[in-house]
Protein backbone atom coordinates (compact mmCIF):
# COMPACT_ATOMS: atom_id res chain seq x y z
CA UNK A 1 0.00 0.00 0.00
CA UNK A 2 3.10 2.02 -0.43
CA UNK A 3 1.46 3.95 -3.25
CA UNK A 4 -1.23 5.33 -1.02
CA UNK A 5 1.03 6.80 0.51
CA UNK A 6 3.37 7.92 -1.56
CA UNK A 7 0.05 9.75 -3.44
CA UNK A 8 -0.47 11.61 -0.45
CA UNK A 9 -3.75 9.66 0.71
CA UNK A 10 -3.74 8.01 3.96
CA UNK A 11 -6.72 6.37 2.81
CA UNK A 12 -7.68 3.59 0.22
CA UNK A 13 -11.74 2.67 -0.41
CA UNK A 14 -12.01 -0.41 -2.73
CA UNK A 15 -14.89 -1.15 -4.69
CA UNK A 16 -14.28 -3.01 -7.84
CA UNK A 17 -15.57 -6.68 -6.68
CA UNK A 18 -12.47 -9.07 -7.95
CA UNK A 19 -10.36 -6.07 -5.71
CA UNK A 20 -12.49 -6.86 -3.16
CA UNK A 21 -11.99 -10.51 -3.66
CA UNK A 22 -8.36 -10.34 -3.79
CA UNK A 23 -7.84 -8.32 -0.38
CA UNK A 24 -10.83 -9.97 1.72
CA UNK A 25 -11.60 -13.31 0.38
CA UNK A 26 -15.27 -11.77 0.37
CA UNK A 27 -17.08 -13.22 -2.62
CA UNK A 28 -20.86 -11.37 -2.44
CA UNK A 29 -21.79 -9.24 -5.19
CA UNK A 30 -21.72 -5.94 -2.81
CA UNK A 31 -19.36 -4.66 -0.58
CA UNK A 32 -16.58 -2.54 -0.42
CA UNK A 33 -12.99 -1.94 1.92
CA UNK A 34 -11.45 0.32 3.30
CA UNK A 35 -8.43 0.51 4.48
CA UNK A 36 -7.09 3.02 6.88
CA UNK A 37 -3.36 3.03 8.75
CA UNK A 38 -3.18 -0.87 8.24
CA UNK A 39 -6.45 -1.57 9.42
CA UNK A 40 -8.91 -3.17 7.01
CA UNK A 41 -12.91 -2.95 7.38
CA UNK A 42 -15.13 -4.88 4.80
CA UNK A 43 -18.83 -3.09 4.53
CA UNK A 44 -21.85 -5.40 2.88
CA UNK A 45 -25.06 -5.58 3.63
CA UNK A 46 -27.49 -7.87 5.41
CA UNK A 47 -27.77 -10.83 2.28
CA UNK A 48 -24.37 -10.68 3.14
CA UNK A 49 -23.80 -10.83 6.53
CA UNK A 50 -22.74 -15.12 7.59
CA UNK A 51 -21.09 -15.02 4.25
CA UNK A 52 -19.04 -11.98 4.75
CA UNK A 53 -18.09 -13.43 8.24
CA UNK A 54 -17.14 -16.47 6.97
CA UNK A 55 -15.25 -15.46 3.96
CA UNK A 56 -13.19 -12.30 5.25
CA UNK A 57 -12.17 -14.02 8.77
CA UNK A 58 -9.59 -11.75 10.19
CA UNK A 59 -10.98 -8.41 8.90
CA UNK A 60 -13.92 -6.32 10.44
CA UNK A 61 -16.66 -6.41 8.61
CA UNK A 62 -19.57 -4.08 9.04
CA UNK A 63 -23.08 -4.72 7.98
CA UNK A 64 -25.78 -2.01 7.22
CA UNK A 65 -28.64 -1.40 4.07
CA UNK A 66 -27.14 1.59 2.66
CA UNK A 67 -24.56 0.92 -0.55
CA UNK A 68 -21.73 -0.11 0.69
CA UNK A 69 -19.28 2.39 -0.65
CA UNK A 70 -21.54 4.67 1.48
CA UNK A 71 -20.42 3.07 4.56
CA UNK A 72 -17.45 3.11 4.14
CA UNK A 73 -16.75 6.70 3.07
CA UNK A 74 -18.62 7.78 6.30
CA UNK A 75 -16.74 5.67 8.40
CA UNK A 76 -13.62 7.37 6.85
CA UNK A 77 -15.06 10.83 7.27
CA UNK A 78 -15.40 9.95 10.73
CA UNK A 79 -12.08 9.43 11.73
CA UNK A 80 -11.17 13.27 10.73
CA UNK A 81 -11.58 13.10 7.11
CA UNK A 82 -8.56 12.16 5.58
CA UNK A 83 -8.01 11.80 1.80
CA UNK A 84 -9.07 9.24 0.61
CA UNK A 85 -8.03 7.11 -2.56
CA UNK A 86 -10.14 5.27 -5.20
CA UNK A 87 -9.68 3.93 -8.44
CA UNK A 88 -11.30 6.55 -11.09
CA UNK A 89 -11.27 3.43 -14.00
CA UNK A 90 -13.34 1.44 -11.63
CA UNK A 91 -15.98 4.14 -10.09
CA UNK A 92 -19.04 4.84 -12.07
CA UNK A 93 -20.05 8.67 -11.67
CA UNK A 94 -23.08 7.89 -10.14
CA UNK A 95 -21.23 5.91 -7.08
CA UNK A 96 -18.86 8.61 -7.28
CA UNK A 97 -21.53 11.37 -6.39
CA UNK A 98 -23.06 8.89 -3.82
CA UNK A 99 -19.53 8.61 -2.00
CA UNK A 100 -19.80 12.35 -1.97
CA UNK A 101 -22.53 12.80 -0.58
CA UNK A 102 -21.44 10.83 1.97
CA UNK A 103 -18.87 12.91 3.65
CA UNK A 104 -19.57 16.20 5.26
CA UNK A 105 -19.76 19.46 3.45
CA UNK A 106 -16.61 21.08 5.04
CA UNK A 107 -14.39 17.96 4.95
CA UNK A 108 -15.53 17.51 1.34
CA UNK A 109 -12.54 19.61 -0.67
CA UNK A 110 -10.18 17.06 -1.89
CA UNK A 111 -11.28 14.45 0.65
CA UNK A 112 -11.16 12.28 -2.70
CA UNK A 113 -7.98 11.42 -4.79
CA UNK A 114 -7.69 9.24 -7.72
CA UNK A 115 -5.26 6.72 -8.00
CA UNK A 116 -5.07 4.24 -10.75
CA UNK A 117 -5.56 1.08 -9.86
CA UNK A 118 -3.40 0.54 -6.71
CA UNK A 119 -4.85 -3.23 -5.77
CA UNK A 120 -4.32 -4.10 -9.88
CA UNK A 121 -0.74 -3.56 -9.38
CA UNK A 122 -0.66 -5.88 -6.80
CA UNK A 123 -3.03 -8.67 -8.40
CA UNK A 124 -0.67 -8.52 -10.93
CA UNK A 125 2.10 -10.95 -9.29
CA UNK A 126 0.35 -14.40 -8.58
CA UNK A 127 1.30 -15.63 -4.95
CA UNK A 128 1.79 -19.52 -4.90
CA UNK A 129 -2.21 -19.97 -3.98
CA UNK A 130 -3.21 -17.98 -6.58
CA UNK A 131 -1.08 -20.16 -9.50
CA UNK A 132 -2.37 -23.50 -7.90
CA UNK A 133 -5.32 -22.02 -8.70
CA UNK A 134 -4.83 -20.90 -12.21
CA UNK A 135 -2.89 -24.34 -12.48
CA UNK A 136 -6.83 -26.21 -12.00
CA UNK A 137 -8.05 -23.72 -14.08
CA UNK A 138 -5.67 -24.63 -17.06
CA UNK A 139 -5.69 -28.02 -16.55
CA UNK A 140 -9.86 -28.26 -16.91
CA UNK A 141 -9.17 -25.93 -20.23
CA UNK A 142 -6.82 -28.47 -21.79
CA UNK A 143 -9.13 -31.51 -20.39
CA UNK A 144 -11.92 -29.66 -22.27
CA UNK A 145 -10.11 -29.10 -25.53
CA UNK A 146 -9.23 -32.58 -26.25
CA UNK A 147 -13.18 -33.68 -25.20
CA UNK A 148 -14.89 -30.99 -27.51
CA UNK A 149 -12.81 -32.26 -30.20
CA UNK A 150 -15.04 -34.77 -31.09
CA UNK A 151 -18.33 -32.24 -31.33
CA UNK A 152 -16.67 -30.18 -33.90
CA UNK A 153 -18.11 -32.08 -36.94
CA UNK A 154 -19.27 -30.89 -40.61
CA UNK A 155 -22.87 -31.32 -39.18
CA UNK A 156 -22.66 -29.27 -36.16
CA UNK A 157 -23.17 -25.36 -35.28
CA UNK A 158 -20.80 -23.28 -33.81
CA UNK A 159 -23.38 -22.82 -30.96
CA UNK A 160 -23.68 -26.93 -30.61
CA UNK A 161 -19.65 -26.98 -29.77
CA UNK A 162 -20.02 -24.41 -27.34
CA UNK A 163 -22.73 -25.82 -25.57
CA UNK A 164 -20.74 -29.19 -25.55
CA UNK A 165 -17.72 -27.45 -24.39
CA UNK A 166 -19.66 -25.40 -21.81
CA UNK A 167 -21.49 -28.63 -20.32
CA UNK A 168 -18.64 -31.01 -20.12
CA UNK A 169 -16.78 -27.44 -18.34
CA UNK A 170 -19.45 -27.63 -15.70
CA UNK A 171 -19.00 -31.45 -14.93
CA UNK A 172 -15.33 -31.01 -14.78
CA UNK A 173 -15.96 -28.49 -11.77
CA UNK A 174 -15.90 -25.11 -13.36
CA UNK A 175 -17.50 -22.62 -11.44
CA UNK A 176 -18.10 -20.55 -14.68
CA UNK A 177 -16.96 -19.46 -18.15
CA UNK A 178 -14.18 -16.99 -18.10
CA UNK A 179 -16.08 -15.28 -21.21
CA UNK A 180 -18.60 -16.09 -23.78
CA UNK A 181 -16.98 -19.61 -25.85
CA UNK A 182 -15.68 -18.25 -29.08
CA UNK A 183 -16.17 -20.78 -31.87
CA UNK A 184 -15.47 -19.49 -34.87
CA UNK A 185 -15.35 -21.28 -38.18
CA UNK A 186 -14.73 -20.94 -41.71
CA UNK A 187 -14.88 -17.71 -42.67
CA UNK A 188 -16.31 -16.31 -39.85
CA UNK A 189 -12.75 -17.23 -38.16
CA UNK A 190 -11.71 -14.16 -39.83
CA UNK A 191 -13.34 -12.21 -36.59
CA UNK A 192 -11.14 -12.19 -33.99
CA UNK A 193 -14.11 -12.46 -31.25
CA UNK A 194 -16.03 -14.20 -33.34
CA UNK A 195 -19.23 -15.72 -30.88
CA UNK A 196 -20.59 -18.97 -31.47
CA UNK A 197 -23.28 -18.49 -33.98
CA UNK A 198 -26.14 -21.27 -35.48
CA UNK A 199 -23.46 -21.19 -38.40
CA UNK A 200 -23.06 -25.15 -39.47
CA UNK A 201 -19.01 -26.01 -39.43
CA UNK A 202 -18.31 -26.11 -43.05
CA UNK A 203 -17.14 -28.76 -45.04
CA UNK A 204 -13.35 -26.71 -45.33
CA UNK A 205 -11.78 -24.63 -43.08
CA UNK A 206 -10.97 -23.63 -39.94
CA UNK A 207 -12.44 -23.42 -36.32
CA UNK A 208 -11.47 -21.40 -33.83
CA UNK A 209 -11.72 -22.24 -30.62
CA UNK A 210 -11.54 -19.56 -27.55
CA UNK A 211 -12.61 -20.46 -24.27
CA UNK A 212 -11.64 -20.28 -20.32
CA UNK A 213 -13.34 -21.89 -17.21
CA UNK A 214 -13.27 -20.59 -13.77
CA UNK A 215 -12.11 -22.36 -10.89
CA UNK A 216 -11.77 -21.33 -7.50
CA UNK A 217 -12.38 -17.59 -9.08
CA UNK A 218 -9.79 -17.84 -10.92
CA UNK A 219 -9.80 -17.78 -14.82
CA UNK A 220 -8.26 -20.02 -17.88
CA UNK A 221 -8.00 -18.36 -21.03
CA UNK A 222 -6.76 -20.94 -24.43
CA UNK A 223 -6.86 -20.58 -27.97
CA UNK A 224 -6.70 -23.67 -30.91
CA UNK A 225 -7.13 -23.85 -34.09
CA UNK A 226 -8.00 -26.69 -36.15
CA UNK A 227 -8.90 -27.22 -39.60
CA UNK A 228 -11.93 -29.26 -41.28
CA UNK A 229 -10.82 -31.56 -44.39
CA UNK A 230 -8.06 -30.53 -46.26
CA UNK A 231 -5.92 -27.44 -46.02
CA UNK A 232 -4.75 -25.13 -48.61
CA UNK A 233 -1.15 -24.20 -48.74
CA UNK A 234 -1.55 -20.67 -47.99
CA UNK A 235 -3.90 -21.67 -45.20
CA UNK A 236 -0.83 -24.57 -43.70
CA UNK A 237 1.48 -21.36 -44.52
CA UNK A 238 -0.41 -19.01 -41.84
CA UNK A 239 -1.03 -21.34 -39.33
CA UNK A 240 2.25 -22.37 -39.01
CA UNK A 241 3.19 -18.79 -39.08
CA UNK A 242 1.06 -18.13 -36.37
CA UNK A 243 2.18 -20.66 -34.45
CA UNK A 244 6.09 -19.43 -35.01
CA UNK A 245 5.37 -16.20 -33.94
CA UNK A 246 3.60 -17.32 -30.65
CA UNK A 247 6.66 -20.06 -29.75
CA UNK A 248 9.11 -17.09 -30.31
CA UNK A 249 6.93 -14.63 -28.52
CA UNK A 250 6.95 -17.50 -25.31
CA UNK A 251 10.72 -18.06 -25.74
CA UNK A 252 10.91 -14.07 -25.01
CA UNK A 253 9.37 -14.50 -22.14
CA UNK A 254 11.39 -13.55 -18.71
CA UNK A 255 11.05 -11.47 -15.60
CA UNK A 256 12.89 -8.58 -16.49
CA UNK A 257 11.84 -8.30 -20.15
CA UNK A 258 9.57 -5.45 -21.32
CA UNK A 259 6.08 -6.09 -22.53
CA UNK A 260 6.59 -4.55 -25.90
CA UNK A 261 9.47 -6.92 -26.01
CA UNK A 262 7.37 -10.11 -26.01
CA UNK A 263 4.88 -8.33 -28.17
CA UNK A 264 7.30 -7.10 -30.87
CA UNK A 265 8.92 -10.72 -30.93
CA UNK A 266 5.32 -12.03 -32.22
CA UNK A 267 4.86 -9.13 -34.65
CA UNK A 268 8.32 -9.54 -35.90
CA UNK A 269 7.52 -12.79 -36.66
CA UNK A 270 4.46 -12.39 -39.15
CA UNK A 271 5.46 -9.02 -40.31
CA UNK A 272 8.51 -11.44 -42.31
CA UNK A 273 5.68 -13.37 -43.82
CA UNK A 274 4.00 -10.35 -44.55
CA UNK A 275 1.27 -11.01 -41.90
CA UNK A 276 1.73 -7.78 -39.82
CA UNK A 277 -1.12 -6.25 -40.70
CA UNK A 278 -3.63 -9.50 -40.35
CA UNK A 279 -2.11 -9.32 -36.47
CA UNK A 280 -4.78 -5.97 -35.29
CA UNK A 281 -4.68 -6.82 -31.68
CA UNK A 282 -2.28 -6.73 -28.99
CA UNK A 283 -0.17 -10.52 -28.29
CA UNK A 284 -1.44 -10.70 -24.59
CA UNK A 285 -2.67 -10.05 -21.50
CA UNK A 286 -2.32 -10.81 -17.36
CA UNK A 287 -5.16 -12.84 -16.48
CA UNK A 288 -6.42 -13.90 -12.79
CA UNK A 289 -9.72 -13.31 -10.61
CA UNK A 290 -10.34 -11.57 -14.07
CA UNK A 291 -9.81 -12.45 -17.47
CA UNK A 292 -8.42 -9.69 -18.00
CA UNK A 293 -5.55 -8.18 -15.93
CA UNK A 294 -2.63 -6.00 -16.08
CA UNK A 295 0.43 -6.38 -17.37
CA UNK A 296 -0.72 -5.83 -21.45
CA UNK A 297 1.25 -7.37 -23.85
CA UNK A 298 1.20 -4.74 -26.50
CA UNK A 299 3.03 -2.44 -28.20
CA UNK A 300 4.46 0.67 -26.71
CA UNK A 301 4.15 -1.35 -23.32
CA UNK A 302 7.25 0.07 -21.05
CA UNK A 303 6.49 -2.38 -18.15
CA UNK A 304 8.34 -5.32 -17.31
CA UNK A 305 7.38 -8.79 -16.57
CA UNK A 306 8.26 -10.17 -13.02
CA UNK A 307 8.27 -13.37 -11.64
CA UNK A 308 4.92 -14.72 -10.94
CA UNK A 309 2.83 -12.80 -13.63
CA UNK A 310 0.41 -14.98 -15.36
CA UNK A 311 0.01 -13.68 -18.82
CA UNK A 312 -1.72 -15.25 -22.27
CA UNK A 313 0.35 -15.17 -25.51
CA UNK A 314 -2.00 -15.52 -28.71
CA UNK A 315 -0.91 -13.79 -31.48
CA UNK A 316 -3.29 -14.09 -34.62
CA UNK A 317 -3.91 -13.79 -38.36
CA UNK A 318 -7.37 -12.38 -39.69
CA UNK A 319 -7.44 -12.65 -43.49
CA UNK A 320 -10.29 -10.74 -44.78
CA UNK A 321 -12.02 -12.42 -47.86
CA UNK A 322 -11.55 -10.97 -51.58
CA UNK A 323 -14.93 -10.81 -53.10
CA UNK A 324 -15.17 -12.12 -56.45
CA UNK A 325 -15.07 -8.41 -58.03
CA UNK A 326 -11.84 -7.95 -56.42
CA UNK A 327 -10.26 -10.49 -58.17
CA UNK A 328 -7.67 -8.92 -60.52
CA UNK A 329 -7.65 -11.20 -63.83
CA UNK A 330 -10.97 -10.79 -64.70
CA UNK A 331 -13.29 -7.68 -65.88
CA UNK A 332 -16.15 -6.60 -63.69
CA UNK A 333 -19.31 -7.75 -66.09
CA UNK A 334 -18.16 -11.10 -66.91
CA UNK A 335 -17.72 -11.00 -62.77
CA UNK A 336 -20.88 -10.28 -62.30
CA UNK A 337 -22.30 -12.60 -64.64
CA UNK A 338 -19.78 -15.28 -62.94
CA UNK A 339 -21.44 -14.78 -59.75
CA UNK A 340 -24.30 -15.01 -60.29
CA UNK A 341 -23.42 -18.43 -61.64
CA UNK A 342 -22.79 -19.26 -58.30
CA UNK A 343 -18.79 -19.52 -59.32
CA UNK A 344 -16.29 -19.23 -56.56
CA UNK A 345 -14.35 -16.54 -58.47
CA UNK A 346 -13.50 -14.87 -55.18
CA UNK A 347 -11.60 -16.21 -51.74
CA UNK A 348 -13.14 -16.67 -48.61
CA UNK A 349 -11.65 -15.13 -45.99
CA UNK A 350 -10.00 -17.08 -42.81
CA UNK A 351 -8.04 -16.86 -39.76
CA UNK A 352 -6.02 -18.62 -37.04
CA UNK A 353 -5.22 -17.55 -33.62
CA UNK A 354 -3.25 -19.55 -30.94
CA UNK A 355 -3.24 -18.74 -27.22
CA UNK A 356 -1.27 -20.50 -23.74
CA UNK A 357 -1.83 -18.97 -20.46
CA UNK A 358 1.91 -18.83 -19.17
CA UNK A 359 3.63 -18.24 -15.54
CA UNK A 360 6.39 -15.88 -15.72
CA UNK A 361 9.67 -16.94 -13.99
CA UNK A 362 12.94 -15.58 -13.38
CA UNK A 363 14.24 -17.65 -15.66
CA UNK A 364 11.61 -17.54 -18.50
CA UNK A 365 8.35 -19.28 -18.38
CA UNK A 366 6.21 -22.37 -17.51
CA UNK A 367 3.24 -23.08 -19.99
CA UNK A 368 0.53 -23.50 -18.11
CA UNK A 369 -1.87 -25.04 -21.25
CA UNK A 370 0.76 -26.94 -22.71
CA UNK A 371 -1.40 -30.45 -22.04
CA UNK A 372 -3.23 -29.08 -25.21
CA UNK A 373 -1.58 -29.73 -28.58
CA UNK A 374 -0.57 -26.80 -31.22
CA UNK A 375 0.59 -29.67 -33.74
CA UNK A 376 -1.81 -28.87 -36.80
CA UNK A 377 -5.44 -30.89 -36.71
CA UNK A 378 -6.98 -31.53 -39.71
CA UNK A 379 -10.18 -33.32 -38.76
ZN1 LIG B 1 -8.70 -16.29 -25.22
ZN1 LIG C 1 -6.83 -14.02 -24.07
Amino acid sequence: MRAVEEAGALALLVTHGPDVRYLSGFTGSSGAIALLGGRATLFTDGRYAEQARAEAAGLRVVIDKRPPEMQAVEWLASLGGRPCAYDPGRTTVESLERMKKAVPGRLRRGFFVPMDGPVAGLRQIKDDEEVARLRRACAVGCGLFASVLEYVTRSATETQVAAQLEFMARLAGAEAMSFETIVASGERSALPHGRATSARLPERGFVTLDFGVVVDGYCSDMTRTVHLGRATEREWEVYHSVLEAQQVAIAAVRAGVRCADVDEAARSVLRRVGLEKEFAHSTGHGVGLEIHEGPRIAAGQEQMLEAGMVITIEPGAYLAGRPASAVPERGRSRQRCLRSNGDAAGEDGFGVRIEDMLLVTRSGCEVLTDASPKDWIEL
